[in-house]
């Protein structure tokens, strides 16, 4: 008998571990890890990943699986031992890593059906249970085991496949393709044995006869003017036949590629790249840090280690954050690798993401471009590993599992010796203090391709305008830049450094802010329906026209939300055309692509929005950038907050000047002393890092420290605080002396959704065996976790401290 472990569907901290079930024997031959299966689990039916197959279980009375909703294993042997240490690393449940590591569609929800992609006679109870239709609904193997092997069998063959039927069907997933069923000689005597006056069947075998290849049924119709029943007759005849090809939904259908060809690296490129290259070629791990300005040059570094790795018939993976996976960035790689490239998008359709994850599970493709997710690519033969914009917050996951992409690329490379290539041109002060370690070797490209110098920056001290009596936004300086490029019809990118829907309703008279009921944080102002909405929960209410507090009708907006700074400025410059970009306004699909591109074709001036125009994007017109408010991150509760800082302005600043035109910045502050703002403007990374440093380790944080928070939170403040407490009492009888416990305090957003809030902060430098004290102190809350509604949150090495 044969027994399978199974990591069930159940998210709670009690079953994290396998379960034993018996394998029925249909399923024997069929059976291998990584597939995923249906289970009984208590009174119910749920789904489970194998993860190993045995011949002994310590248990008696085991229960057999169900079902089985794969026929080829969905996680890889290397995904799974992954997962486990993914999972160990960030302290969360074996399920959810795995179920992070897979498409979205590939859920048991959906429907499966078996296509048929051949004519061909399939083997005898395939044919059967075809019974002359092309798809068949997956349930139909009910339990037979034959079935299930025949049809496992014939994926490996290529005569069929699994489609998970996703609801939104966009475009058709096979075609149908016409080609000769005999030898030309033969199709030849056909035609002179036909009738003279079939003429249509006349015609499209001679047509066949000269052009011999398999053509698209409905290609064939149009150009020879046919109807179907002409090509069924000769099908019929036994002279034509029909065969399915997938197609995939392709996201990137309707836009043409063209082909580029490596360019000639320059001094500087060529020194980078060889220890890469020596790295791909002896293929040893090592992580390198490529420190190079924007306009270094580095995607090309990028693309030329790719091509190496292709010729070693090897797969690589290229990470680049959400929001500059742009059109402009998947050209390059489509450019370069044609078809060989999937890519990984949140914006893709789930169904567009599972066919791109099937392209890469086939290996039809050797290389994914992607976002985060996209580092769990089921490639088998990985050769390098890219992280462009290393730096970026995007790669944490902020959600079970909490990972970080960069761990994950290194545990993958070492597992497939090869080399991780990070890439930034404001590398994470953690990722620059391993390369002057020489954990990493630090490779740096100073200059641009271009030999253009980094556009000039002017800092402008906000309160000095004030006290000038300019009371807008834009400061004199700003404007007069902007009157020119309009004069000049070039182009203006003005970014707001707030996440762009800040606008809260304050009184005048009393100062009153409209907070919402459920969290402890103020409601936001939306302008369309004149309402206050919560951005932590669902609560909104009408914008009240007197205030709550003191009746007085002086209820003003505060913050500067995309839409007012657009307002104003449209007042102030009513001629300039401008096209905001904020999560309003890029909410529905491709309209983020739209607004790019009618901004590239220079549909409008100036080009007004969040962090989210920051990066990747390359104009040729825009000679200007202002950054409206260069300091509203510096004063939130984060210790990244100067770095942040410091890497969203030199990264804005690269926007300007990248061709001919010359470009300029212009930074406005209320601080403008402050060092990220005085080295940004400067493009200082080097003394930002020593200065930084010399903080980070007075105030003992990363990468001095390893950081662990844990959030606790409850509707009972008094039962919050006193789980809190009681949690730091367990900890403290485990940590080593110089490890410290910071709390429990309130966690800056105190309430959110009617739960109070409280944060245990963990800085420690060794602490080996913590992280599994920590999951054992989760086990025993689980009791209160499922029947009491506790919430326990831990992040390791965590981004967001609110
Ligand atoms: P980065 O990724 O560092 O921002 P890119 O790779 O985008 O830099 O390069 C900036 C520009 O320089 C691009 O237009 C690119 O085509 C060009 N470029 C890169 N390498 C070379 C080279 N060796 N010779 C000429 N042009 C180059
Ligand atoms: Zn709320
Ligand atoms: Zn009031």
């Amino acid at each position: 008998m044969r027994i399978a472990k199974v990591i069930v569907d159940v998210p709670a901290s009690q079953v994290n571990q396998t379960f034993d079930y018996i394998i029925p024997e249909r399923f024997e031959a069929i059976l291998k890890r990584g597939m995923r299966v249906v289970i009984p689990f208590g009174p119910r039916k749920i789904s489970g990943f194998v993860v190993a197959i045995s011949h002994h279980s310590a248990f008696n009375q085991l229960k057999e699986i169900i079902d089985i909703l794969d026929l080829t294993p969905v996680l890889t042997e290397e995904l799974l031992q992954l997962g486990k240490w993914v999972a160990n690393e960030t302290i969360s449940l074996y399920i959810t890593t795995y179920q992070a590591m897979l498409p979205q569609a590939l859920k048991t929800a959906y429907k499966k059906e078996i296509v048929r992609l051949t004519d061909s006679r399939l083997a005898d109870d395939l044919e059967q249970l075809f019974a002359g239709r092309d798809v068949i609904d997956y349930r139909e193997l009910a339990n037979d085991r034959d079935h299930y092997r025949n049809v496992q069998k014939a994926i490996q063959d290529g005569e069929v496949y699994i489609n998970y039927v996703v609801k939104s069907r966009t475009t058709k997933k096979y075609k149908t393709m016409i080609k000769p069923a005999k030898e030309i000689h033969l199709l030849e005597e056909a035609f002179n044995d036909l009738n003279d006056r079939a003429t249509k069947q006349k015609e499209v075998l001679s047509f066949f006869i000269s052009h011999p290849a398999a053509i698209e049924h409905n290609q064939l119709k149009n150009q020879l003017n046919i109807s179907t029943a002409v090509i069924k007759s000769l099908i019929d005849k036994s002279l034509l036949t029909k065969v399915k090809i997938e197609t995939y939904r392709n996201p990137y259908a309707d836009h043409r590629f063209e082909k580029t060809e490596k360019l000639s690296l320059t001094e500087e490129q060529a020194t980078a790249i060889g220890p890469i290259k020596e790295a791909i070629a002896e293929e040893a791990h090592e992580v390198f840090l490529l420190h190079g300005v924007t306009g270094s040059g580095k995607t090309e570094i990028y693309l030329q280690a790719i091509e190496d790795v292709l010729h070693k018939k090897k797969e690589a993976i290229v990470l680049v954050p959400e929001i500059s996976l742009t059109p402009q960035m998947v050209k390059r790689f489509k450019g370069r690798f044609g078809k060989n490239v999937a890519v990984m998008h949140s914006a893709l359709s789930a169904g567009e993401k599972y066919d791109e994850w099937r392209r890469i599970h086939q290996k039809e493709v050797q290389v994914v471009v992607g976002a985060r997710s996209a580092i769990f690519a089921p490639f088998e033969n990985i050769g390098i590993i890219i992280i462009d914009e290393e730096h970026e917050a995007s790669y944490k996951q902020e959600d079970h599992p909490r990972y970080h992409a960069r761990d994950v690329a290194i545990k993958r490379a070492k597992n497939h010796n090869c080399p991780v290539v990070l890439g930034s041109a404001t590398p994470a002060l953690e990722s620059y203090a391993r390369a002057q370690k020489g954990v990493y070797k630090l490779a740096s490209l100073t200059e641009r391709t271009n030999k253009q110098a980094m556009p000039q920056v002017d800092v402008i001290d906000m309160r000095q305008e004030l006290h000038a009596g300019n009371r807008t936004m834009f400061s004199r300086t700003l404007v007069e830049k902007i009157n020119e490029r309009l004069n000049r019809r070039e182009q203006i990118v003005l970014l707001l450094n707030r996440r762009g829907y800040s606008t809260f309703a304050l009184c005048r008279d009393c100062g009153h802010v409209q907070e919402c009921p459920h969290c402890d944080i103020a409601l936001t102002y939306h302008k369309d329906n004149h309402r206050l909405k919560c951005h932590y929960c669902a609560y909104e209410e009408a914008m009240p026209s007197n205030c709550p507090s003191c009746e007085s009708n002086l209820i003003r907006f505060f913050g500067t939300g995309t839409q007012r700074v657009e307002e104003a400025l449209t007042e102030l410059i009513p001629h300039a055309s401008v096209i905001r970009m904020d999560v309003d306004t890029t909410r529905r699909k491709g309209s983020h692509e739209r607004l790019l591109n009618d901004f590239s074709n220079q549909k409008a001036d100036i080009l007004l929005g969040t962090q989210m125009i920051a990066k990747g994007l390359d104009f040729e017109n825009v000679t200007l950038v202002g950054v409206l408010t260069a300091d509203s991150m510096l004063n939130l509760p984060d210790f990244r907050s100067s770095e942040k800082t410091f890497q969203l302005l030199t990264q804005v600043s690269g926007r300007a000047g990248r061709h001919e035109l010359i470009g300029e910045v212009v930074i406005q502050t209320y601080t403008p002393d402050h060092y990220s703002v005085q080295l940004a403007s400067q493009y200082d990374y080097n003394t930002f890092y020593l200065k930084e440093m010399a903080m980070r380790r007075s105030f003992q944080y990363p990468p001095y420290v390893f950081i662990i928070l844990i959030t606790i939170a409850h509707e009972n403040k008094i039962y919050t605080v006193q789980t809190a407490q009681a949690i730091a009492k367990l900890l403290m009888k485990h940590i080593r002396s110089d490890t410290v416990i910071l709390g429990p305090t309130p966690s800056p957003i105190a309430r959110i959704k009617d739960k109070y809030r409280y944060q245990l902060m963990l800085k420690y430098k060794n602490e080996p065996s913590l992280k599994s004290y920590i999951k054992k102190i989760i086990e025993h809350y689980g009791e209160d976790m499922r029947k009491n509604d506790l919430q326990l949150t831990v992040d390791v090495q965590p981004y967001q401290l609110m």
